[in-house]
């Protein structure tokens, strides 16, 4: 018995000592990091990036309202130099990725937002292709809900970290405009937001307290009023009133409510 065991379990262990060896080898040539892009999405390369890790979405528009022409200023040399971002929503909701989303796309320029400097490094950058005026399509709000679920669950960003260019850089950015829909991406549960029925903010409020909460920067207070306004209210002006509170507190309660 013991000589015919021993000979049918060499030919195994010759097959387990191979397979060993060929999982070595496979480690030893195996990429660190695997390419992370969206099947939603037509790759369609950009450059124009670093590697690095995403904690948060910004959403832009490309004021050109071209799609032909926003690929190429995302993915060539530039007279202002060299931008780009992962990804180009197009007006009929066609996707296009630029940037991997492992790699660290050059769209958000000097900003700042809940302490963070180097936002480039820290997010995953979506243009809007929109001429900065116009409404935004329906095709298109669809595409971006889809491709923020797909985003948040694919890389683990927080479904409430989405947030626009203009808020991370309050006076130097405008986009998305006013007319960007974000009660709609509320509603699939994208952004922060306050609730439906606000409760009025209580005596001594600090609304700009509570700004810098969120995340705004507020060392220039006219600044960053007018970029939560824009974001928060669809207009543009720079004094906070009783409404601002409101939502403030609101939004203020939902980020310091024991997480589910
Ligand atoms: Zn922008």
């Amino acid at each position: 018995m013991t000589p015919r065991a021993s000979t049918v379990a060499r030919p195994m262990r010759f097959a387990a000592v191979a397979l060993l060896l060929l999982a070595m080898a496979g480690c030893a040539t195996a990429p660190s990091v695997a390419p992370q892009r969206s099947a939603l999405a037509h790759w369609t390369p950009s450059p124009n990036f670093n590697a690095r890790k995403a904690q948060l979405i910004v959403l832009h528009h490309t004021s050109i309202g071209d799609p032909a022409a926003a690929l190429r200023v995302l993915s060539t040399r530039n007279s202002e130099g060299p931008v780009s971002a992962h990804y180009l929503v197009e007006a009929d909701g066609r996707i296009d990725q630029l940037v991997d989303d492992n790699a660290r796309a050059w769209h958000a320029g000097a900003s700042r937002w809940a302490g963070m400097t180097d936002i480039n490094s820290s997010s995953i950058g979506i243009e809007i292709d929109n001429d900065g005026n116009s409404p935004f399509t329906q095709p298109q709000i669809q595409a971006l809900v889809n491709l923020l679920a797909d985003l948040t669950a694919r890389l683990g960003i927080p479904r409430e970290a989405v947030v626009g260019h203009g808020d991370i850089a309050p006076g130097r950015k405008n986009d998305p405009s006013v007319q960007f829909p974000w009660a709609t991406l509320a509603r699939y549960g994208f952004g922060l937001w306050p609730d439906p029925t606000l409760l009025p903010a209580p005596p001594n409020f600090d609304s700009l307290a509570a700004m810098r909460l969120v995340g705004y920067d507020v060392g220039s207070p006219r600044n960053a009023i007018i970029a939560f306004h824009r974001h928060y209210r669809a207009m543009e002006t720079d004094a906070l009133d009783a409404t601002d509170a409101a939502i403030l507190y609101s939004l203020q309660r939902k980020l310091m409510a024991p997480r589910q």
